[in-house]
């Protein structure tokens, strides 16, 4: 296998699908070799299925909006692979989405939820749908009317979204009755990230951060450092950057910057659990800005418009936002600024060029399909909930959240470890992805 040969027929395949292109050529750069050392993999023609969604289901949604006027968007579920469990993954509703980001998120998917330990497949879905300023009328009525046409695609044992950008407890609450509704039984393992009365598994919501953040333990513990007295710029105040941010203050390290789309809040002292509380009103808001915390928090968190995150001087990034946000110019300020690690939590979050300079400064660096993996392990552990119809302690889920992001670090190791005693983590994560889905297809035949 050759990735450039691969490369070069994808691009002409798929012209324009830029960020699915980004991802399988991550991939593909890195298991190379030990690929080329698996002739069975090559006569099975591995490689070319596995870059290849299973398929991919597309659907109108149509849904009236507050004015009373009809509102047209687009759905999508992309069932990517199912070589070692059902199709899992996330929901993205964002005005940006496009079915080249929804392959490259489900292509992500295949390998961060094999390094899971657990058996899931690969998939993601969402629509082109734009949360910010709609009322909590207008969600439910077009997570209602994008329901009408998932609920035939997934099913417990088959394929079993969850929430990511713009979709979170509130829409699988929405999305779930519909399901209800439509399938006319209580199957609560068609979807994760439910609320803990009805099935949700305690820990869900904050399972991404908090995974992240047990990742970044592991991996400072490795190179010999702790995370105490940290100073941490995180982007994004979603779900994922406050579930990160919890965490960070627990394990004492110090938050000093959070962003959204409209400008970067720095918070000299660190942030406060009554800022990481307020962060929650604001992803609630739909209004889609940080220059709110300021507001709330005047001459605690100080607004600047236009600014990343990657602007305020820190030891460890941590991009909780969407995919290519920080680029090889925030990396480089980054280091200018004395940061040494930046772990990825968001999927994708950094652009190749910034992957690469920080990997030849001496920048400690982990992917986001390793660090991230906690939401969708915890997803995972909520399904065998469901399927045993019991539910766990708090203590019991973080205790099992702990052990697989350390099983996570230590694949890392074992596949990433190079010559010089140094890890590549992204190396380590996708051969180690990789070995396990690929070895999967190969028992099971040619299908
Ligand atoms: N969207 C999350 C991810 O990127 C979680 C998916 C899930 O829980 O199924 O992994």
């Amino acid at each position: 296998m050759k990735t450039k040969d691969i490369m070069e027929r994808l691009r002409a395949k798929y012209p324009g699908e830029s960020e699915y292109l980004q991802a399988v050529q991550e991939v593909l750069e890195s298991i190379e070799d030990v690929y080329n050392q698996h002739p069975e993999f090559e006569q099975a023609k591995i490689v070319e299925r596995m870059v290849e969604p299973d398929r991919i289901f597309t659907f109108r949604v149509t849904w009236v909006d507050d004015k009373g006027e009809v509102q047209t968007n687009t759905g999508y579920r992309i069932q990517f692979n199912s070589a070692i469990g059902p199709y899992k993954g996330g929901l993205r509703f964002h005005r940006a989405v496009t079915p080249s980001m929804l392959k490259f998120l489900g292509f992500e998917q295949t390998f961060k939820n094999a390094l899971t330990t657990l058996p899931m497949g690969g998939a993601k879905g969402g629509s082109d749908f734009d949360p910010k300023g709609k009322t909590d009328a207008e969600i439910m009525r077009f997570c209602q009317a994008f329901m009408l046409e998932l609920w035939q695609c997934i099913g417990p044992d088959q394929d079993i979204p969850a929430g990511d950008v713009g979709v979170g407890g509130r829409e699988i609450g929405f999305l779930y009755g519909t399901y209800k509704k439509l399938a006319r039984e209580y199957n609560t393992g068609v979807l994760t990230g439910k609320g803990s009365t009805w099935g949700g598994s305690i820990l869900r919501p904050e399972a991404t951060g908090f995974g992240a953040l047990y990742f970044t333990q592991n991996l400072l513990h490795h190179a010999g450092k702790d995370i105490k007295g940290c100073k941490v710029a995180v982007s994004g105040f979603g779900n994922v950057a406050w579930g990160a941010c919890i965490k960070a203050l627990e394990l004492g390290a110090k938050v000093v910057a959070i962003s959204g789309p409209d400008g970067v809040c720095a918070i000299p002292d660190g942030i406060t659990k009554e800022m990481i509380d307020y962060m929650l009103v604001m992803r609630a808001s739909n209004r889609d800005r940080v220059e709110d915390m300021a507001t709330k928090f005047p001459g605690k968190a100080i607004f600047t418009p236009g600014k990343k995150a990657w602007s305020i001087p820190c030891d460890i990034a941590l991009p909780c936002a969407f995919q290519n946000e920080l680029s090889e110019d925030d990396a480089k300020e980054l280091k200018a600024n004395g940061c040494w690690c930046c772990c990825e939590v968001s999927n994708m979050g950094c652009q190749p060029g910034a992957i690469h300079f920080f990997q030849h400064n001496g920048i400690l660096f982990a992917p986001g399909k390793a660090v991230n993996a906690g939401g969708v392990a915890t997803s995972g552990l909520e399904m065998t909930q469901n399927a045993e119809h019991i539910s766990w302690s708090g203590k019991e889920v973080d205790e099992k959240l702990h052990f697989i992001m350390k099983s996570i670090h230590e694949q890392c190791v074992k596949f990433g470890t190079q010559p010089d005693g140094s890890v590549d983590y992204v190396k380590g994560a996708n051969i180690a992805g990789f070995m396990k889905v690929a070895q999967a297809m190969l028992e099971q035949g040619i299908v």
